[in-house]
């Protein structure tokens, strides 16, 4: 969009900034109720924004010699010392439109959903509403209706400038360029403020909102258009500190947050009661009240011990606003170890300070999950979930529960991020998710990172001393993960007729999609007699029957069920094999196959699933699942943490004679896949001795 430059004029200073609002209104109106006598010379035209930004920078740097194309109109705005007749504006009445006396003891409420619980006055209410987002010009006017302000005193022009006026409000460009202007520069540079994303992402088009070739970014696209000509505007995360006409009614009641107190997360308040320097008997006093703080929460001693060691992590956190790194923690927590629950004392710590909780997750459906659940775990929080396809609504709280990609909408928002399925698609390997995710966070914040396969580089780090973890080897049922073993293809149909007989159903996993029609009509044939065709099924990411075959899986109406990854997480059966077709393939990595092998013995009812990976070849990638497996259980033997002694959970999983090395090896040199790293001749010794170490 193009805005205007305006100059304020003192007298003996001039002061440039840039309007939202053509017609000046919010800023005439700004100046009248300070009682300030000033001349607001408006520019004769309006300027693209990321240009009219930088011109305003160079202006107030060196006033002097304002830039030739500084045009002024002809007459300025007086704005008399007395506010005139503009002071009496009915949008001032409503920017603190509330009775007197009301006014004691108020907390800002968590939410605009309940209209009891609104602060009556449009500054609250929107400065609430903005508390640690950032958006994009358009999402800020959605919000601007969503709150039923768009009536209240103008449109979300007018607003936004108020608040920036009055320092709520940041403003920058959504993407930044630099360069020097009138000078087309032979490679400008360009950065995007909202996804971090540099040159390489931006696309130069004739953009119809400013007239000018003006980059967008295409990494973050799906969550908008980040324009150089799009405000970016950023809400304080913290309203106590923020300057303007109405300080003092930010002011929460400054006890312990309980109920919807969201926004008396100052620094003070994020000390805790201990004070800033913590004592050991203070942060012991901490995690025991955290520990207890959720009620009906029983968390066994393995879970406790964890989430003692992130609680001592996430309270020596000091978020602050003047800068600090963010600080990361690793829950390393084997499939079916009940990690949502560790994470609840975590979340009680920081409520108990004020602060504010983001709960992120790659994936919609436990965002939905997962809102309900710790909804009951904290009654008295208002709990918020984000997810696309939410519709244009906006709510807030001192919880979040989020996708990765809605956290790309918040800047220092957050006094803790748990950020679940660190590895998992998409937010593995996307830059953009990671710098969300850490924008998201106050600086000095704590990150608190949970998973199952870290990927290589983060698990480099822990055995570094570089990235603080808690391991959690045993699931929550305390009996061993069941270890995969090594079948060949032919052997599926025997091995789902021994599933069917015990009563269990089963995960057949495949890597990919073309696969499932062929393996489905075979496995049908195969096992006519044994179980009817319409309780074999297969599903996949293009299934638009998905939702309905998981409901009937979980109902127990499906006995086996082909799939591609898609269900590798997420989905748990209580009594569930789990075969894993062409194991051998590229696409299934060391995680993929310790997440499906997850799918197994997740009830305590039957805790010893089976898991068999069905391949003519042993891969690096699978000794990597079924080593990391074994190392899982041993660690756990060793803490004295299973259940019963013994590996129970090996029994009946043992590699059958007929699945011994000798008649693999052929195959490996010969069809070892070029992405494959260090297959080939070279690697037969190690896979010799991998396959030792997997078989003792
Ligand atoms: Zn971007
Ligand atoms: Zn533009």
């Amino acid at each position: 969009m193009r805005v205007y430059l305006v100059a304020v004029e003192r007298p003996g200073s001039r002061r440039w900034h840039v309007s939202l609002d053509p017609s000046l209104r919010a800023d005439v109106l700004y100046h009248a109720q300070r009682r300030a006598a000033v001349r607001l010379w408006r520019s004769a035209r309006p300027y693209p924004l990321g240009t009219a930004l930088a011109e305003v920078r160079r202006l107030n740097r060196d006033g002097r010699r304002p830039f030739r194309a500084w045009r002024p109109e002809r007459e300025p705005v007086v704005v008399p010392a007395d506010g005139g007749k503009i002071g009496s504006d009915p949008f001032l009445d409503k920017l603190s439109g509330e009775a007197p006396g009301a006014e004691e003891n108020r907390v800002i409420s968590g939410g605009h959903a309940d209209a009891a619980d609104k602060p009556a006055d449009l500054a609250g209410r929107l400065t609430e509403a903005m508390a640690g987002r950032s958006l994009l010009a358009e999402e800020f006017e959605s919000l601007v209706q969503s709150l039923g302000l768009g009536g209240a005193g103008g449109d979300w022009r007018f607003l936004a400038q108020w608040g920036i006026l009055s320092g709520w409000f940041t403003l920058r460009p959504s993407v930044e360029v630099a360069g020097r202007r009138g000078r087309p520069l032979p490679r400008k540079r360009a950065l995007c403020l909202r996804c971090g994303a540099d040159e390489r992402w931006m696309r130069y088009t004739a953009c119809a909102s400013c007239g000018e070739t003006c980059p967008y970014c295409e990494r973050c696209l799906t969550m908008g258009r980040a324009r150089a000509c799009t405000p970016l505007i950023a809400g304080a995360a913290k309203p106590s500190g923020v300057a303007g006409t109405v300080p003092e009614r930010f002011v929460c009641d400054g006890g312990p947050a309980t109920g919807n107190a969201v926004v008396a997360e100052s620094d003070t308040a994020m000390a805790g009661p201990s004070g800033g320097t913590a004592s050991a008997t203070g942060e012991r006093d901490a995690v025991a009240d955290a520990l207890s703080a959720v009620p009906g929460l029983a968390l066994n001693p393995v879970q406790e011990e964890a989430a003692r060691e992130a609680l001592r992590f996430v309270l020596s956190s000091r978020p602050s606003q003047s800068g600090g790194e963010v600080r990361s923690f690793l829950i390393w927590a084997v499939t079916g170890a009940g990690k949502t629950e560790m994470i609840f004392p975590l979340i009680a710590a920081v409520r108990a300070r004020g602060g504010r909780v983001a709960v992120a997750t790659p994936r919609k459906d436990v965002v939905l999950e997962l809102v309900p659940r710790i909804s009951a775990a904290f009654p008295e929080e208002k709990v918020a979930g984000l997810y696309g396809g939410a519709g244009r609504k906006w709510p807030t709280g001192g919880i979040i529960v989020s996708t990765t990609h809605q956290l790309i909408r918040h800047e220092a928002a957050f006094d803790l991020v748990v950020l679940d399925e660190v590895d998992a698609f998409p937010f593995h390997g996307d830059p953009m998710l990671a710098h969300a995710a850490r924008k998201a966070l106050k600086p000095g914040a704590a990150f608190v990172m949970l998973s199952a396969t870290p990927p290589r580089d983060m698990q480099r780090d822990v055995r570094r001393g570089r990235l603080p973890c808690a391991t959690v080897p045993v699931r929550h049922h305390r009996h061993p993960l069941p270890v995969p073993a090594c079948e060949r293809p032919a052997k599926l149909a025997a091995l789902l007729i021994r599933t069917l007989e015990r009563g269990a159903q089963a995960f057949v996993f495949v890597p990919r999609i073309a696969m499932l029609e062929p393996e489905l009509a075979r496995l049908r044939k195969a096992l006519d007699g044994v179980c009817p065709p319409g309780r074999i099924e297969a599903t996949s990411s293009r299934d638009p029957m998905r939702e309905d075959k998981v409901r009937r899986l979980r109902a127990g109406d499906i006995r086996i069920l082909l799939t591609t990854t898609i269900l590798e997480r997420g989905v748990t059966i209580p009594k569930a094999d789990v075969y894993v077709l062409e194991a051998d393939h590229r696409l299934f990595d060391a995680a993929a196959l310790v997440q499906m092998a997850g799918r197994a013995g997740r009830s305590a009812e039957d805790p010893e699933g089976r898991v068999a990976f069905l391949a003519v070849r042993l891969t690096r990638e699978q000794r990597r699942a079924i080593r990391e497996i074994r190392r899982m259980n041993k660690l756990a033997r060793q803490k004295g943490w299973l259940a019963k002694s013994g590996d129970s959970g090996r029994r009946g999983n043992r590699p059958a004679p007929e699945s011994r090395p000798s008649r693999f090896f052929g195959f490996i040199s010969g069809r070892a896949s070029g992405q494959q790293a260090g297959s080939g001749a070279g690697d037969r010794s190690a896979n010799r001795k991998g396959w030792r170490a997997w078989r003792d």
